[in-house]
């Protein structure tokens, strides 16, 4: 299935071009109070939401998905785990670029060296809401990944296990200022990270080893890659970020970009696309 949120925290469950309106799938969940936990609820509890929406979703009329504001298909991750220079054709362009490296020698390490960084989730918004950029005397620059949502705690996981802990899929948008900082800092203003269009359940996914990914600006093709080339795939960053941390239900993992980064400025249109999941469409403004 593929589950959304949209307008004023709507919950709709995507069917082609329309959304049902599924959001009396959200009474199943259990009425926490503080202190809140520290996962996700929706995604703590979705195989019974999903059950319930596919019950209520039969009823609900068809609305267009282009009428509405999508937000993000995950409201409260935990946390946003990120996968730098996860893509060798990447790490060659940021080695030879001083637009890009800074001459931080960490930014021009190999993932194995360089390890994993956060996202703030304050930085996370839906497609709907656009990209506010900040510092724009500075470079900023798109970036598309695949982002994994975790569907339960992962603590010390196998990669042969990863899999297992997957709820879903969506496409992830590290927006990123070019600097010297820490990339905690630089990839962390408001609006930052770009989950869309919507969650897709991990079973409608052959192979997350294997997706065209794509992003356009204004219509012209910036970065175009498949995941097949991934340093680290999905079950070795699960293996990777597990071993430092517990993920928890909810947790976002974005996988890291492939060739192709670029800059973006307010005004641009921005279009990204990843198989099997969907496309999305951002507007870039200023802050
Ligand atoms: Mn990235």
């Amino acid at each position: 299935m593929k589950l959304c949120r949209y307008n004023e925290g709507r919950l709709g469950v995507v069917d082609g071009d329309a959304i049902r309106d599924v959001t009396a799938a959200l009474d199943v969940l259990p009425a926490y109070r503080y202190p809140l936990p520290s996962f996700d609820p929706l995604i703590a509890n979705l195989d019974a939401v999903l059950s319930r929406a596919r019950s209520v979703a039969a009823a609900a009329a068809p609305i267009p998905v282009r009428s509405v504001t999508l937000l993000s298909p995950v409201a409260n991750p935990g946390k946003i785990v990120c996968a730098p220079v996860n893509y060798q054709k990447h790490l060659d362009e940021v080695r030879d670029d001083a637009s890009l490296h800074h001459n931080v020698s960490m930014t021009m390490a190999p993932i194995q060296t360089a390890g994993l960084f956060l996202k703030a989730t304050s930085a996370l918004v839906g497609p709907g809401q656009g990209i506010a950029l900040r510092k724009i005397d500075r470079r900023n620059d798109h970036e598309v990944e695949l982002a994994v949502i975790i569907g339960r705690q992962a603590n010390n996981v196998s990669a042969a296990d990863g899999y297992k802990y997957v709820a879903g899929y969506a496409i992830g948008l590290d927006i990123t200022i070019r600097g010297p900082e820490e990339r905690s800092l630089r990839k962390s203003p408001d609006s930052y990270a770009v989950l869309g269009p919507w969650l897709v359940t991990a079973d409608e996914i052959p192979d997350p080893g294997s997706l065209d990914l794509r992003i356009a600006v204004n219509g012209e093709q910036r970065q175009s890659s498949n995941t097949r080339y991934l340093i680290l795939g999905v079950p070795q960053l699960i293996e990777y970020a597990s071993a430092f941390y517990t993920l928890n239900p909810g947790d976002v993992v974005i996988t890291g970009t492939p060739e192709g980064v670029s800059p973006i400025q307010p005004g641009d249109v921005i279009t990204a696309c990843i198989e099997h999941i969907g496309t999305m469409e951002v507007k870039v403004r200023a802050a």
